[in-house]
């Protein structure tokens, strides 16, 4: 099963991707790992990468479809994948249409209210990096981290102004994907709102829709 996770940022892909991957077995791809594992290795396509990011650039679709394409033509990938974080654009998901065409689209459906509230209370440990969560997930002193006892911080990321920045770039450049999937038949749209728990039985049933 060949899948994309689609979804703002604050709509929990990342876990629900570890999820899926752990409990079916298929490799969790992600762009930001690729980024960082292809600067890592010191490959030709990540010594570009490298010079990108370290001028603030946003990687061009071209360099992002080269290791996309190159990550999903090793031997692990045989009986399918999940892809978070890609495409983040219609060209990008012509391209892997092109190449490896999906089966599933899974698109997480959270209000922006939510968002916010799910991203402005994050706090993170500065020392170890555990995640907490003011209201949801707090630590035993407030501020402090259970596991090391240092101070948690609000990442840079997390504060409010730069959380709309990102939403709206979502909403600009990447929700229409749902559009285009929907066309083809391949959507699902699921209601992200709720716990881990909550969001993998959707996706389940979601999935057995699709394959059966
Ligand atoms: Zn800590």
């Amino acid at each position: 099963m060949k899948m994309v996770f689609l979804g703002p940022p604050g709509a929990g892909k990342g876990t629900l991707s570890s999820l899926a991957s752990m409990r079916l077995g298929l490799p969790h791809i992600s762009t930001g790992d690729l980024f960082r594992e292809a600067v890592r290795r010191e490959t030709r396509l990540g010594e570009k990468v490298k010079g990108i990011i370290a001028e603030g650039r946003l990687v061009p679709d071209d360099l992002t479809i080269a290791l996309v394409r190159e990550r999903l033509a090793q031997p692990d990938t045989a009986s399918g994948w999940i892809l978070d974080g890609f495409p983040r654009t219609i060209p990008q998901a012509e391209a892997l249409q092109a190449v490896k065409p999906v089966d599933l689209v899974v698109d997480f459906d959270v209000g922006d209210e939510m968002i916010l509230f799910r991203l402005t209370g994050r706090r993170v440990c500065g020392s170890c990096g555990k995640i907490y969560h003011v209201a949801t997930m707090p630590p035993k002193t407030e501020g402090i981290c259970d596991v090391c006892g240092k101070p948690l911080v609000i990442r840079p990321d997390d504060r409010e102004a730069a959380i709309r920045t990102r939403l709206a770039a979502y909403r600009e450049q990447t929700q229409p994907l749902v559009a285009w999937y929907g066309k083809r038949g391949l959507i699902a749209s699921i209601d992200g709102s709720g716990s881990p728990e909550t969001v993998y039985r959707l996706f389940s049933e979601a999935l057995t829709r699709r394959v059966g």
